[in-house]
């Protein structure tokens, strides 16, 4: 939905013009997975899908939000009776970014919210994300907050955790925050220093496509939650802050110290190289040799996800697996897993084949069509008017 319908929304609601609208992308991560929330390092890049938001002031207190997307009317909350004890809905997400913005001491005193978003839900492509971030940046602007990406960031990953309960780490929402057209954005998630690193596959004759395959798993979240204990659990046992603290270099000395603790043993190797794999992609990228060279690192990465970290699922495995053995560059599954997308890069010329390859063998495995669509290096948050 564009800027112009989305305003036109807000004035059929609330009978007032917005002060008004601002979007904010949905993502998808290139490589860098399970490593955000291990002090490490992530790449994601801004989807062409965005949240957009047309927003006005209030001073007295009251916040009103309405989504688009979703048949349950207008929500009324007070500011000074929001409180972290998530209901499970939707609201949970801009009114925690309210109140964390709040509780940071920004002096917001009301807005009305009107919301549409073409980011798929659920699909691991941070529609979370995108409905914060695009609250933060816009009440940032009409308040005058003068707050700079990250921190809007940090905010929304407070939000998220505290808020809404759910413990992600913090790439969601500065990915949303601080993408540039045209770049993935390289991004330590220790010190959240940051560099926007070029990406255009088109001018290379390439192609990234996302597959959404439909699928979630109901036991992701108490999985997520596991493998994050499991992380601490192997720093801990290494004696360090966190496993981005593993250099690549001293891992086999580090896995022979974990005896036989052997899952933590399996989470460790997994974050390590994943922490290596992406300082890979970035050298490989801006030494601005072949692009097709990333691709067997996107699959090296798959593969640690599904036998180390183990969070893929057969659905995953099969898009990956039916990419592979057509043509495909490379493939991993992308975001948390047990279900969302997977990502494949692959020549432009072999994107049609390689498309209903994968729809065939979804139907013969009796899954639901995945949705596919190509993923283009988008702009981070913006005011759109
Ligand atoms: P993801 O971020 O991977 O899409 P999450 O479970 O983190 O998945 O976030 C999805 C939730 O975000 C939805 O259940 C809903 O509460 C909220 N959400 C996403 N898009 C919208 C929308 N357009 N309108 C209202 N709520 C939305
Ligand atoms: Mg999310």
């Amino acid at each position: 939905m564009g800027a112009q319908e989305v305003r036109e929304g807000f004035v059929r609601l609330y009978g007032a013009e917005p002060e008004g609208v601002w979007a904010a992308p949905g993502r998808v991560n290139l490589i860098g997975e399970h490593t955000d929330y291990n002090d490490g390092f992530v790449m994601p890049f801004a989807l062409p899908h965005t949240a957009v938001a047309a927003v006005s002031r209030r001073t007295d207190g009251v916040l009103r939000l309405h989504s688009a997307d979703l048949d349950a009317g207008v929500a009324e909350l007070r500011l000074d009776e929001l409180a972290p004890e998530s209901d499970g809905s939707w609201t949970a997400y801009p009114a925690g970014v309210v109140w964390a913005l709040r509780e940071a001491g920004h002096p917001v005193t009301g807005a009305d919210v009107h919301l549409a978003s073409t980011v798929p839900s659920g699909a691991g492509l941070s529609s979370s994300a995108a409905l914060e971030v695009v609250v933060a940046l816009a009440l940032n602007d009409l308040f005058a907050l003068g707050l700079p990406g990250w921190q809007l960031a940090r905010l929304c990953q407070r939000a998220e955790n505290v808020y809404v309960g759910a413990p992600t780490g913090i790439m969601d929402q500065t990915a949303s925050a601080c993408c540039e057209s045209g770049h993935a954005l390289f991004l330590d998630t220790r010190d959240l220093s940051q560099k926007q690193i070029p990406l255009d596959l088109a001018a290379e004759g390439l192609r990234l496509l996302v597959v959404d395959t439909q699928v979630t798993h109901a036991h992701s979240g108490g999985e997520y939650g596991k493998r994050r204990a499991g992380c601490e659990k192997g720093a801990a046992l290494l004696g360090v802050d966190a496993l981005r603290d593993i250099a690549y270099a001293d891992l086999d000395a580090a896995l022979a110290r974990l005896g036989d603790e052997e899952e933590v043993r399996r989470l460790v190797r997994h974050v390590v190289t994943e922490d290596q794999r992406v300082e890979q992609v970035v050298a490989l990228l801006e030494s601005g040799g072949d692009t097709r060279a990333v691709g067997p690192v996107l699959t090296a990465g798959h593969a640690s996800l599904r036998d180390d970290f183990r969070v893929s699922c057969p659905e995953l495995d099969l898009v990956v697996d039916t990419a592979l053995a057509h043509g495909a560059l490379g493939a991993r599954m992308t975001g948390g897993g047990f279900g969302g997308s997977a990502i494949v890069l692959a020549e432009a010329t072999d994107v049609e084949a390689l498309t209903k390859a994968v729809e065939a063998a979804f139907a013969a495995a009796g899954l639901k069509a995945p949705r596919v669509f190509e993923a283009v290096p988008s702009a981070g948050a913006r005011r759109l008017s």
